[in-house]
This record gives C-alpha cells, structure tokens and sequence, in this order.
C-alpha cells in the first residue's frame, strides 16, 4: 500500500534574530502512521525544525525566511497553535513545561480546552491517557511539580493526547530520564502509535533508541539534513554507528 505523507517540510531557512542561520534548508517528510526521528547533536537544529512546523519561533525571535511547510496539502506555515491543534499538530515541547501548581489530572484536562466534542468524549479519552499511563493515574491528584521527571514527560505526552492528536512532534523525550523509565516512554510513544495511529516526528539525541523504535530517521547536522533512511538501515550504516551509535 502506498504511504501518505502527512508532513512535508521543504528547504526551509530559519534565521535567529535576523543574523543567524541555523537552519539551512531541511527537508523531511512525515507518513502518516509512521514514527519519524529527527536526530543529530546538541545545536544541529532539531528543537528549531520541530518549532518551525509548530509555529513557536517568533518568541525565540526565529523566523522561516525560505521554504514551504506542508500538511495533508495546506501550506501551515505561520499558522497560530491553536490552529495548529485543530488541524490535529501538537508539539510536547523539551523540559515537559507542566503546570506545577495544578494536580496531574488538571494538567491533562488543559489539553482538551480546543475540544467541542463535549464531556462525555473527553472524559473517555483521559481513561484513555491512564491506561496508557497507568502511573498518572496513581498521581492523578499530585501536584504536577511534585512528581518525577519521567512522571512529569507522561504528563506532557498526556496531556498531548487529550488534543486528540493526528500527529505529535515530541521534543527530546529522554531528557534526563534513566535509562529504563526512557524505554518505558518509548514503549507508551510505540503504543499510542499502532494502537491509536497517531503519527510522531521525534526530536532525539538518543539515537540508539530512537531508531529502535522509528520507522524512519532524519540526521541533521549545523542545520542540514546529512543523511536520512529507514531507520533500521540507519542502524546498521557504518558511519551511524561510528558517529551516532558510540561503537565502530
Ligand atoms: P538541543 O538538543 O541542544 O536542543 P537542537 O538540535 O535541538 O539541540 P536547536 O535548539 O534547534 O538545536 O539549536 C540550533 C542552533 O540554533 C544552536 O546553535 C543554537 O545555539 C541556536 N539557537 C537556538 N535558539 C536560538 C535563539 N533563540 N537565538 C539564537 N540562536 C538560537
């Protein structure tokens, strides 16, 4: 069967501060269903690619100066979030930004405010988020700055997913997480990917693990795409193993 593809992001230029060019004509593509890694060292420009599409440059004072993004076929670039997330985009942006004052269950319910499919479908999809995240349920009446970090990414992935997303763009899932609560986040994103066909473009450095769970990943370099495959071509290329994978 023939892949759609969801996202399309072509030869884009991105320029900090009017002066700084960090990315220097990316392109990738996103299939629908699919689990795409972005990956590439600290600075390569994989956050900036994610908030390209999302629109959260102008705060960073970023700006899209060439190229075109894509999805289902409209031009998005520039598009305010809330539209974004109508439109089905979510980004989970790096360091999980909870509300720490509110309880978790309170963190997951902001995600829904775009909804107007009403109470019924909301609350069926938060029973939904914690058999995903059987942990937040444990919490669900915590205050968010009090649990751990890796309680406190389910929250932000939770949280995303009461959107009712099409497709997330997850920002460095393994931040500071120990090495078995990343596998288990990795395992939840494989889930929420077969099971409920959400599509994720994934911004890692943990190559290793993101391309055992990818379909397909992109390397970016000082903002520009090096080299792209299927992930487990990836895993084996010689020079992803030597530069990337930490063994030769
Ligand atoms: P990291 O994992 O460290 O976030 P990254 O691959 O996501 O790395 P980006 O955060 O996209 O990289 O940063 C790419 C480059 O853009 C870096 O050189 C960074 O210093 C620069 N940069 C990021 N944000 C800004 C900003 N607001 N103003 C100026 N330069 C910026």
């Amino acid at each position: 069967s023939k892949t759609e593809t969801l996202l399309e992001v072509n030869n884009i230029e991105v320029i900090y501060n009017h002066v700084i060019l960090v990315l220097k004509g990316v392109s990738l593509k996103v299939a629908r269903g699919g689990i795409t890694a972005l990956l590439g060292g600290n600075g390569a420009g994989k956050s900036t690619t994610l908030k390209a599409v999302s629109n959260l440059l102008h705060s960073e004072r970023g700006e899209v100066t060439k190229g075109s993004i894509v999805y289902r076929g409209d031009h998005i670039a520039g598009l305010d979030p809330a539209d974004m997330v109508k439109r089905g985009v979510i980004q989970v942006m790096e360091g999980r930004h909870c509300f720490e004052h509110l309880t978790v269950e309170e963190n997951l319910m902001t995600g829904a405010y775009t909804r107007s499919d009403g109470r019924g479908a909301v609350a069926a999809d938060l029973e939904k988020v914690y058999t995903y995240f059987p942990r937040l349920r444990e919490r669900r009446t915590s205050q968010a700055g009090y649990t751990s970090g890796g309680e406190q990414q389910m929250v932000a992935i939770g949280r995303a997913m009461m959107a009712k997303p099409e497709t997330i763009l997850l920002d460095e899932p393994s931040m500071g997480l120990a090495p078995q609560l990343v596998e288990e986040i990795f395992g939840i994103v494989k889930s929420l990917n077969e099971q409920e066909g959400v599509s994720f473009l994934l911004a890692e450095q943990n190559t290793n693990v993101a391309l055992r769970f990818a379909h397909y990943g992109y390397i970016l370099e000082s903002g520009r795409v090096v080299m792209d495959g299927p992930a487990a071509e990836l895993r084996e290329n010689p020079d992803v193993k030597e530069f990337y994978l930490g063994m030769s």
